[in-house]
């Protein structure tokens, strides 16, 4: 029996992005206020929690990353500011009082981050942290907050992880296996506990980077990507673009196209990279505030996704540019779509999670993938081999076909997001991102 879960509740980061400027905090040090909703019991929380240890743990992961020091207060407050009422404090709560519930709307996320800052410069004078008292399932049952792995629940360090990333001023990343993936998984998904948030990936490390800088050396690199349609040039705006190192296959860095189509991705540790780039079916709501002529905008509204550079050298303190045309036909609407990837009879918009040395059976659902043959399936990786005889079609009564296939982790496989990449019969390349995550060993 397949079931289809964990699709998880996007977790939205507001308001929009029409500053001019990359968002961003100027000063080293960042006043936390705890909410003492947090620290006495309530509904949300399963009993027993370490509630403490789970928002110390969040803010240490970004502060050595972005070398930024948080300073943790217990406070009385409850509330987070309202959108035009900044009161200058950090607050983290889940109290459910109006003003925090109202920042969720209809949403049944798990959290949520207000951020306030200057439009015209970019700088963050104040970011709040809600913790969704009233969470509930997609069927409709409430879920709590967990620190145990407790299966049905969330964990709350993941998702104070990623409210933190919002916090310092990260984006959503297309990158399946990222912390700022915009879905978080329940704890039970695949039969698993779902920690994997609480740490890092690396592309989560380049955006943190690309916007505090870093104490070792970084690249980056800029470009743009257009589509000859009938030999006229539009931006492929949207577009989601991603490196990939060469040697090992991790995914190391990810950006989206702007309404130029134009990108730059920064925070890339020196080396050799594939980059790769794919239309994304959701856009981003942020890039809807910037405007561009219709007439100027690719007609397609989607295209395949292709390599664009087999061989990048980044080097440290240098952008490397990265110019791409699609062309026929790649800027024709991709029909093989891979949406869900699982283990263990289950589905999901979750990473499945790796350990090195077994061997595992992936399932992978979406559009056309009965269309790939053994031999069309790979991880991007010489540590992550697919057994082309393994293949097998499934179908459950759902409508899009469901495949499985063996892939074995190497002992020596580094830690990181690993994509899986799809060649159908036609010809046509699908990937998803980051989507198979090796694990450090314990
Ligand atoms: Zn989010």
């Amino acid at each position: 029996m397949l079931a289809c879960t964990g699709v998880g509740q996007p977790a939205s980061f507001e308001p929009a992005r029409s500053a001019k400027r990359q968002v961003r905090w100027a000063k080293k040090v960042i006043p936390i206020a705890v909410s003492s909703s947090l620290t006495l019991p309530n509904a949300s929380i399963k009993a027993g929690s370490d509630v403490a240890g789970a928002i110390h743990g969040a803010l240490a992961t970004w502060s050595t990353a972005a070398n930024i020091n948080f300073l943790e207060a217990p406070a009385k407050v409850q509330s987070i500011s309202p959108v035009d009422h900044p009161d200058g404090v950090n607050l983290i709560t889940v109290a459910a009082t109006m003003e925090n519930l109202a920042i969720f709307g209809d949403e049944s996320s798990p959290a949520r981050t207000r951020v306030f800052y200057d439009a015209n410069t970019g700088e963050i004078s104040e970011a709040d942290i809600v913790i969704n008292p009233y969470t509930y399932s997609v069927a409709g049952a409430p879920l709590e907050f967990s620190t145990d792995g407790t299966p049905g629940t969330y964990d709350l360090q993941s998702t104070l992880t990623h409210e933190i990333g919002h916090l310092l001023g990260l984006n959503h990343s297309s990158v399946i296996g990222a912390t700022m993936n915009a879905t978080q998984g329940l704890n039970g998904t695949f039969g698993l506990p779902a920690l994997g948030e609480r740490s890092l990936s690396e592309s989560d490390l380049a955006a943190v980077k690309s916007i505090y800088g870093s104490r070792g050396e970084t690249g980056s690199i800029d470009g743009r990507i257009l589509s000859n349609e009938q030999g006229t040039l539009l931006p492929a705006a949207r577009a989601h673009v991603w490196l990939e190192d060469a040697a090992s296959g991790r995914v190391m860095a990810s950006g989206v196209t702007n309404a130029t189509g134009s990108f730059n991705i920064a925070g890339i540790v020196p080396g050799l990279y594939r980059v790769m780039t794919e239309y994304l079916d959701s856009g981003m709501p942020e890039d809807e505030s910037l405007t561009v002529d219709p007439k100027r905008r690719s007609s397609g509204q989607s295209f395949r996704a292709v390599e664009i550079a087999g061989g990048l050298r980044v080097a440290a303190n240098k952008t490397a540019l990265v110019n791409y045309i699609l062309v026929p036909p790649q800027n024709s609407p991709a029909t093989l779509n891979p949406r869900f990837v699982g283990l263990n009879g289950e589905l999901s918009t979750m990473p499945v999670t790796a350990t090195r040395g077994t061997t595992l059976t992936v399932y992978l659902s979406g559009s056309a993938v009965d269309q790939v043959p053994g031999t069309g399936l790979l991880v991007t990786s010489p540590y992550l081999n697919v057994n082309p005889a393994s293949l097998r079609s499934h179908q459950f009564g759902g409508t899009a076909p469901v495949i499985t296939f063996d892939v074995t982790i190497a002992l020596d496989a580094p830690p990181g997001d690993y994509s899986i990449r799809l060649q159908s019969n036609s010809g046509e390349v699908a990937y998803l991102v980051g989507a198979l995550v090796v694990e450090p060993t314990q």
